[in-house]
């Protein structure tokens, strides 16, 4: 008989006060690490669903504001959103490209290229005054929302939406959400790091073309252990 090429495990996770049950399926192949993306995002899609439970919700779709925030990727999920971004038409493709490049300019000129050794709190104080929206939000929608990266779905707000587009940020409630996306950084090799999304195309150029392989298991394994160290 034939090998299941896929094998599903079902984590168990407490994190906080919240227990997670979660069956994750990943292939048995050698593979590179953005082959596990859509397990990690089922996993954070069922932390969010746990974590929101009982909470009112302000965040609907047509409201982008949180969407000119810095969104911080890790290298796994950065080489999986490009295949997303091959996956699209032409059109698309340079529309995209032009919308890329204008907040690539915008981040330059502030200054904001480089973000070592700057606080996470500057920077993201910094990157929201300038207002660039996410390349992908389209009519004030995410338009790879199925695809959006791990740290988008875990940000959701009680507090009225309209707060979210103030300069300080004033009176935004997120709803605790345990960052189980920080565990995807360093997941390939211990390091890498993350980028701006607004910088995935500058990403792209200069971005490490050696890809480990390895099984989805063995991925699943050490995103787990990452996750219990705290990412
Ligand atoms: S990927 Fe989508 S959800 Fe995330 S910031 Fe961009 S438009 Fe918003």
């Amino acid at each position: 008989m034939a090998e299941s090429a896929h094998s599903t495990a079902t984590l168990r996770l407490t994190m906080g006060d919240l227990r997670i049950v979660h069956p994750i399926t990943v292939p048995n192949a050698a593979v590179p690490a953005a082959e596990i993306v859509p397990a990690l995002q089922g996993l954070v899609n069922a932390v969010v669903e746990a974590a929101e439970r009982g909470k009112a919700i302000s965040c609907r779709k047509g409201c982008g504001a949180c969407c000119r925030q810095l969104v911080p990727v890790s290298r796994t999920e950065g080489e999986r959103l490009l295949r997303v971004v091959e996956a699209m038409s032409v059109e698309r493709r340079e529309i995209l490209k032009a919308k890329f490049a204008a907040a690539e300019a915008a981040i330059e000129a502030a200054g904001l290229k480089e973000h070592k050794g700057r606080s996470d709190r500057e920077l993201s104080t910094t990157y929201f005054a300038m207002g660039v929206p996410c390349p992908f939000l389209e009519d004030e929608s995410c338009s790879i929302h199925p695809e959006r990266p791990l740290v988008c779905r875990e940000y959701l707000v009680t507090s009225p939406a309209a707060l979210c587009a103030g300069p300080s940020q004033e009176g935004v409630t997120p709803v605790a959400v345990p960052k189980v996306s920080m565990a995807a950084r360093g997941l390939q090799e211990d390091g890498d790091d993350w980028f701006p999304l607004a910088l995935l195309m500058a990403w792209a150029r200069t971005r490490p073309r050696k890809a480990a392989k390895r099984t989805g298991p063995v991925w699943v394994q050490r995103f787990l252990k990452r996750l219990s160290s705290g990412g």
